[in-house]
């Protein structure tokens, strides 16, 4: 999606007031009616109307006439009051191109005040095109608590909790910045995603290095559920780092073995593809001893799962609520409840399905920049805060 945070620069303190007051509306509206937005902004002689208008013009909220009257955000204002908010808080102070796009999310580059540049992820739970959302979505509609923000914000949130516990564990993955919203900073990765690399000089080096990081993984008590050739990102060194993890879930999930099989899968099933490489999957090999492999030479869960650590329980006592899981969990395919009625092609549970099949860019190029290239610097004037009280502004 593109991102023009031009109108960003020019936005009054008023302007901030009123689009945080859509947003707080939002909490109990679908379409928030404009003398409540009024009501919260509280700005004297009809200030809020004149605002609003100014706010549709530059497409940070959207009128909304159908069921009745009112405004609610749209995802460049949602954009807005997390780039605001984190650059008020000295996290980063421009933003530059976009470096990835997904079914769920948009990537670009942040630059901080010294030069140093970031990755922003904006997370878009609820884009029409995400693969559980159909199933859910009479569901969700009903219950003002599932709209797109707040799913889109526990995205974040647990993608910045995960991220900041894993890295704290020694695995490869970027350094947790900061998070805001559906916002989450992080550290650039060096590298292309795996998908694009067409060669490698020791594959069975990265293989057995990727491999093993869904095993460590499961020692810990996790699984990625999402594990493949899109999120795994490799640099000249061939170093391994990996990325993406919204969808993630404890070993104690009562599908965990089957996640886990389907991320070793993948892999496997991208390095025998891609570099032709087939491991130990003759079983001739196998004579049992070797108890932390099923006769096919994949990783056994069942043996894995046995020792394992408790990052999943760390994670759930770090801001991460068990609810937010649940929640999250029933609009990410990662986690979706067999029980319910979901038809046919919503929900894979086969072994080679990565769900990110159909964005990566073979030809080894980035997702083209909506951005050109320009910074554009955002000045902090106005002082959008973090507990989205508009009280505060
Ligand atoms: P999604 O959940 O939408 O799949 P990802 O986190 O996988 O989002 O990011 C999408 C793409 O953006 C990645 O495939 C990668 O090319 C790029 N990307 C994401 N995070 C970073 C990062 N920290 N550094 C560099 N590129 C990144
Ligand atoms: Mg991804």
């Amino acid at each position: 999606m593109k991102l023009n945070v031009d109108a960003l620069r020019y936005m009054s303190k008023d302007d901030f007031r009123v689009l945080t007051s859509v947003e707080m509306g939002m909490r109990n509206h679908e379409i928030v009616p404009a003398e409540l937005v009024d009501r919260i902004a509280g700005l004297k002689h009809g200030g809020t109307y004149k605002v609003l208008k100014n706010l549709l013009k530059h497409k940070l909220v959207h009128h909304d006439s159908s069921k009745y009257d009112g405004f609610r955000l749209t995802y460049l204002g949602y954009d807005f009051l997390a780039i605001k908010a984190l650059v008020n808080r000295g996290v980063f102070a421009s933003v530059g191109r976009q470096i990835g796009v997904g079914k769920e999310s948009d990537i670009f580059e942040v630059a901080t005040e010294d030069g140093t540049i970031l990755a922003m992820k904006l997370h878009r739970l609820g884009r029409t095109s995400f693969r559980a959302v159909k199933s859910k979505r009479d569901y969700l509609l009903h219950r003002n608590s599932y709209n797109w923000l707040y799913l889109s914000r526990l995205a974040a949130l647990k993608e910045f909790a995960f991220m900041k516990a894993l890295e704290e564990h020694g695995f490869p993955v970027p350094n947790a910045v900061d998070c805001n919203r559906h916002c989450v900073i992080m550290s650039l990765v060096q590298g292309y995603p795996l998908v694009q690399v067409k060669q490698l000089q020791n594959p069975d080096n990265v293989f057995e290095t990727i491999i093993g990081l869904v095993i460590r993984l499961a020692e810990h008590g996790l699984i990625h559920c999402d594990f493949n050739e899109f999120n795994i990102m490799i640099d000249d060194n061939e170093e391994v780092t990996m990325i993406d993890f919204p969808q993630m879930v404890s070993v104690s999930h009562r599908n965990a073995e089957m996640y886990f099989d389907r991320d070793v899968e993948c892999i496997f099933k991208f390095f025998r593809k891609r570099f032709n490489l087939s491991y130990r999957e003759d079983t001739d090999e196998h004579d049992g001893s070797d108890s932390d492999l099923e006769d096919n030479g994949r990783p056994s869960f069942s043996s894995i799962a046995k020792s394992t650590g408790h990052l999943d329980k760390d994670l759930a006592a770090s801001g991460f609520t068990k609810k937010d899981q649940h929640d999250i969990e029933k609009f990410i395919d990662g986690g979706i409840d067999e029980d319910e009625n979901t038809s046919d092609d919503e929900v894979s549970t086969d072994t080679n399905c990565p769900r990110d099949e159909g964005y990566g860019d073979v030809d080894g190029h980035l997702e083209s920049l909506h951005m050109s290239h320009q910074s554009v610097d955002l000045e902090p004037t106005v002082s959008c805060n973090d507990n989205d009280k508009v009280e505060n502004l």
